[in-house]
């Protein structure tokens, strides 16, 4: 599979296509069949793991390391995502409120706990998982260099950052922030209209686009946008022989900011199936006609 190649940093790279570990927990998969999944996925190409400490109530990383102790091997085939920054009030902690804390005394005591959790020594890359409006640019910036100076992160990037928000970390950043992760799909197009995509193009930083099927939606959403996608899917199956997630995942590999969709669903056949998007170049009429039926107008 293709990778995709950080101008900022030529030696990271993503695969074409990551996988989401956000939903492992309620997949109940024991330690051996996470492998397996982690195995099958690498087989296909998709090394790069999307992973935050708050996934599945602070579990997902654990259960992550807990497969990967099976087999060690199989980390340096991988690049593994974590990302930080939000507080979420559960049983083992004791947090008042949900909360974003972008503070340097969090940030890396938070990329270490990952760190334990997954049984890394190193993550290949670090995301600030949400804007903090009481974020410090300065302070975060140190202790994100500091993190990579102690060999801790490989590279760091943002996530649901818009673009003067980026503008101020990396001004006072010595790293490049090489990935700003945001939620883009049929269903939730406006990052190609309102500048996030053309800002990461701009800035040459790579896009990761979460819920690539808008959680499921696209084929089982009940809203009059999702019925009007899963018809114009249902029309455009018919006429290019191919099935609906690949039709959803084809619209964003064509677009040019080379994207990387994070594949959200713990069953191999669906992925290996959505995979064969990557040989389709969607026809111009064919994405205009998906656009279309998600904004429920025209273009003007
Ligand atoms: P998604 O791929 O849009 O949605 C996955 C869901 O869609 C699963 O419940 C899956 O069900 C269902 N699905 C997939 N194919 C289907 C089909 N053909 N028919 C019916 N249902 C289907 O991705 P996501 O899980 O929402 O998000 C992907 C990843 O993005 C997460 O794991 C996480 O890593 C990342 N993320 C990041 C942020 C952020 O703020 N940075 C926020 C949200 C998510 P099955 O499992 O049953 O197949």
């Amino acid at each position: 599979m293709q990778r995709i190649q950080s101008h900022l940093d030529p030696e990271f790279s993503l695969s074409r296509i990551a996988m989401g570990l956000w939903r492992l927990a309620d997949w109940q998969y024991s330690p051996r069949e996470t492998l397996r999944l982690l195995e099958e996925l690498v087989e296909l190409g998709v090394s790069t793991i999307d992973l935050a400490d708050i996934y599945g109530d602070y579990r997902c990383e654990q259960l992550f390391g807990e497969a990967l102790k099976l087999k060690p091997a199989l980390r340096s085939q991988l690049e593994v995502v974590s990302k930080c920054g939000i507080k979420l009030m559960g049983a083992d902690n004791h947090f008042a409120i949900n909360h974003y804390d972008s503070s340097a005394a969090h940030v890396t005591a938070a990329a270490e706990s990952s760190l334990r959790k997954t049984g890394l020594e190193q993550l290949d890359l670090l995301l600030i998982h949400r804007p903090d409006p009481l974020m410090d640019a300065d302070e975060l910036s140190a202790a994100l260099d500091g993190l990579i100076a102690d060999g801790k992160v490989r590279a760091v990037g943002v996530s649901n950052f818009l673009p003067h928000q980026v503008e101020l970390l990396q001004s006072r950043l010595r790293a490049p922030l090489v990935v700003n992760q945001i939620e883009v799909s049929v269903l939730h197009s406006l990052p190609l209209f309102d500048g996030q995509l053309d800002f990461c193009q701009r800035q040459k930083m790579i896009p990761m686009a979460w819920s690539p099927f808008a959680g499921g939606a696209l084929f089982t959403g009940s809203d009059e946008a999702a019925l009007r996608v899963q018809a114009c899917l249902e029309e455009l199956s018919a006429e290019m022989q191919l099935e609906a997630q690949q039709l959803a995942l084809a619209w964003l590999l064509k677009h040019p900011s080379a994207m990387v969709p994070i594949l959200g669903s713990g069953r191999i056949g669906r992925l290996r199936n959505a995979l064969q998007a990557l040989s389709v170049d969607m026809p111009r009429e064919a994405w205009f006609r998906l656009l279309r039926a998600a904004r429920g107008r025209d273009v003007d």
